[in-house]
């Protein structure tokens, strides 16, 4: 028997690699590193259900301990990857880890600012469960809650805190909400829909430093010079792809370790998948983008076990993701960048609509906000390459019945 594989990052896209081996009937060695401690568990709720109180953290676990013991995936936690030699990892504790074939599945690190004070105590990140853990701790005593960054994170814990009954007011630089994410129409929405459950948007607004008294901050510096004062500061302003051992390995990297749509590396017998790497773009001549979501991690997780295993499934799936903000339920397929249309379905001050992005007349993309149904409709046009008009799309009868065969334009 060889030296079998090893997949770096115990989080939601190395997991799904050792599972998605062992299901294509993978028999070798299978190892999971990875550098927190306990079990592997999902993220998404702790910017969500997690900050409730009473949210019992054993609801995160993705699989069972006996499951990874039946399934014969040894996992390594609270130990990470320092180096890579030929064919060897070396670990922080010292343990060599040889191995055939590889795959990175490190994930991203938050984003930090650059600013003064942004080291005191009482200022958050959020990434893992010990983030999370500390914030709602700290969330308890807290009275103003100041969150930089109108993304989604920050846009989830304002909803969590703003319902815990916190002052909460949103800090975003730029000129609107999810302004990377979503149509004018869709961050308009957000910002009123916060200001209504009592949160305050600030934006066009950017931080300039933190204040603070025995190391702890007490307020954020804006750069019109006012101060916000705060008890707690959650700073959600993105994640930077962990990309330290691809590089100590030679793999090309570019805002992610590259990978093509079968999870491949530069280099045979190494494979990446999920938060660190940048794909190729789902649309042909898209170029390569980087996506943060779970079902990317898992999709791409399936295309890397199978080219471990030297065949070739490439990832051909619809990119989807959801946000949950309090009781708005966002819902996204497909990906709307260079759009050129949309058409809202619905009424966004009755908290129920959808935009449907168009580019010269091809359907795109949907952001569904509680309407499950239109977000259903087009993830399933998009996939079995049906198309929904977009003179028809605005009026208000099931999408689905609005499926066709695209003529050219
Ligand atoms: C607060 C929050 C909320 C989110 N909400 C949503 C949501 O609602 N919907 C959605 O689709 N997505 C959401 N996401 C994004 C989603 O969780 C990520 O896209 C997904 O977790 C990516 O999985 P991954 O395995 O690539 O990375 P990760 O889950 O980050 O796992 C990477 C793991 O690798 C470990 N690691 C890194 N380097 C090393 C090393 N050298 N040695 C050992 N271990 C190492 C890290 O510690 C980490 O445990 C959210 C993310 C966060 C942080």
């Amino acid at each position: 028997m060889g030296r079998g594989t090893v997949v770096v990052g115990g989080g939601q896209a190395g997991i799904q690699v050792a599972l998605e081996l062992r299901r294509r009937g993978e028999r070798g060695r299978i190892t999971v590193v990875g550098e927190e401690p306990g079990d592997p568990y999902q993220r998404p709720p702790l910017s969500k259900e997690f900050l409730d109180d009473g949210y019992d953290a054993g609801r995160l676990a993705l699989r069972t301990a006996e499951f990874y013991r039946e399934a014969g995936i040894d996992l390594l936690t609270g130990e990470r990857v320092v180096d890579t030699g030929d064919g060897v990892l070396v670990t922080d504790q010292g343990r060599k880890l040889p191995y055939d074939r590889l795959a990175l599945a490190t994930g991203a690190a938050p984003r930090r600012l650059a600013v003064p004070g942004a080291d005191l105590g009482g200022i958050h990140h959020l990434r893992g469960l010990a983030d999370a853990r500390l914030l709602r701790e700290e969330l308890v005593p807290a009275r103003r809650v100041v969150v930089v960054g109108g993304g989604f994170v920050g846009l989830e814990v304002a909803a969590a805190a703003r319902a815990r009954g916190k002052e909460v007011t949103v800090v975003e630089a730029a000129e609107r909400l999810l302004g990377r994410s979503v149509a004018p129409v869709v961050s308009d929405f957000y910002r009123r829909a916060h200001a209504r459950r009592g949160t305050t948007v600030r934006l066009a607004s950017s931080v300039t430093g933190f204040d603070g008294r025995s190391g702890r901050a007490t307020g954020v510096l804006l750069g019109d010079g006012s101060r916000l004062p705060a008890d707690l500061i959650l700073v959600g302003v993105g994640a930077v792809p962990r990309t330290g051992l691809a590089e100590r390995l030679g793999l090309e990297v570019d805002g992610g370790i590259v990978v093509d749509a079968c999870s491949r590396t530069g280099r045979p017998g190494v494979v990446a998948a999920g938060d660190c790497t940048v794909r190729p773009h789902p649309r042909p001549g898209g170029g390569r983008i980087r996506l943060e979501s779970v079902p990317n991690a898992l999709a791409q997780a399936g295309a890397a076990a199978a080219s471990l295993l030297g065949r070739e499934e490439p990832d051909t799936s619809v990119p989807w993701f959801w946000s949950h903000q309090g009781d708005l339920r966002l819902q996204i397929a497909g990906l709307s960048a260079g759009y050129d249309r949309c058409v809202v379905r619905g009424t966004p001050d009755e908290e129920q609509f959808s935009v449907l992005y168009y580019r010269q007349g091809e359907l795109l993309a949907v952001d569904a906000v509680n309407r499950p149904a239109d977000y259903m409709a087009v993830r399933r046009a998009l996939t079995v390459g049906a198309h929904i008009p977009a003179d028809a799309a605005g009026a208000e009868v099931p999408l689905k019945t609005l499926f066709c065969e695209r003529t050219a334009v």
